[in-house]
């Protein structure tokens, strides 16, 4: 019951990523029963929290995953035969950040098809119906990870659209960090991320539309620190104009999004911001 009512939950909150009514109802209806409960991940046990349409083999109760290239196994036992000939030791792309015992590696979607479908099942267990990939080709993952002695361990990821449309401004399509990981700030940075790769591209970005409540709870508390932090530096400066041009150079911020924060901040004052530039 407590997944049918959060599954209500969302369809109540959100426009239902394009689905009609029926589609919704039929949705919840299939997805009112868990398939997995829990998985051992990473020598963490997770509770799962919604449905995952996962092949008819791994429908049990407790899937075993390897959590450094995702394999799936419903036997403890396969698990460790598996991880005793594994011999992946971080995800299946490029390393192109380190700070600290912090790694964040891309990996492309259409080379490493088998990775992201392992790693979409995974985030299938713990994100809603508006996370579904129809195409795994189409996406870009960065995956972040915890650098141990013994690897890269994943924690959570984000994806975006490789090809976007020219008028459109996601830098983020899907974002999940693992619950074993939650309250470590890890969220936080693969925002963060996603907006100095937007940065790095030279087009201000925004995260996919609609935002679950959680989502937007989330990121208003990220833009209002990054805008805030970005207004005091142009303070300071001698040299530099209060603009939301400027605004939007150094946060990679959408317009949109950065009036939304200055007038939900009350920081909006029309005759002292230069809105055209
Ligand atoms: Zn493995």
């Amino acid at each position: 019951m407590k997944e049918l009512e959060r599954e209500q939950r969302h369809f109540d909150n959100d426009e239902n990523h394009g689905m009609t009514e029926k589609e919704v109802q039929e949705f919840i209806a299939q997805t009112k029963i868990k398939t997995v409960e829990s998985i051992y991940f990473g020598k963490n046990w997770v509770e799962c929290w919604y449905f995952t349409p996962l092949p008819s083999e791994f429908m049990v109760k407790c899937l075993y995953i390897c959590d450094f290239c995702l394999f799936f196994c419903v036997h403890k036992k396969e698990l460790v035969r598996h991880s005793r000939i594994c011999s992946i030791r971080h995800p299946p792309g490029d390393e192109f950040y380190r700070d600290g015992n912090i790694a964040f590696f891309e990996v492309d979607g259409s080379i490493q098809r088998v990775y992201c479908e392992n790693l979409s099942f995974v985030s299938r267990m713990f994100l809603d119906h508006k996370n579904l990939y129809n195409s795994i080709e189409a996406f870009l993952f960065y995956i972040l990870c915890e650098v141990k002695e013994d690897g890269y361990h994943y924690v959570g990821y984000f994806s975006k659209e490789k090809v976007r449309d020219a008028n459109a401004s996601n830098n983020l399509s899907c974002i999940m960090v693992m619950p074993f990981c939650q309250r470590t700030g890890y969220g936080k940075i693969l925002i963060e991320m996603s907006y100095a790769l937007s940065m790095i591209e030279g087009k201000p970005g925004g995260p996919e539309r609609p935002l679950s409540d959680l989502g937007h709870r989330t990121y208003v508390s990220f833009w209002t620190r990054r805008v805030v932090g970005v207004l005091l530096e142009l303070i300071d400066s001698p040299t530099e104009t209060i603009s939301i041009f400027n605004i939007k150079e150094l946060t990679g911020m959408t317009e949109d999004d950065i009036k939304y924060i200055l007038e939900n901040q009350k920081i909006l004052r029309r005759d002292t911001l230069n809105c055209d530039r």
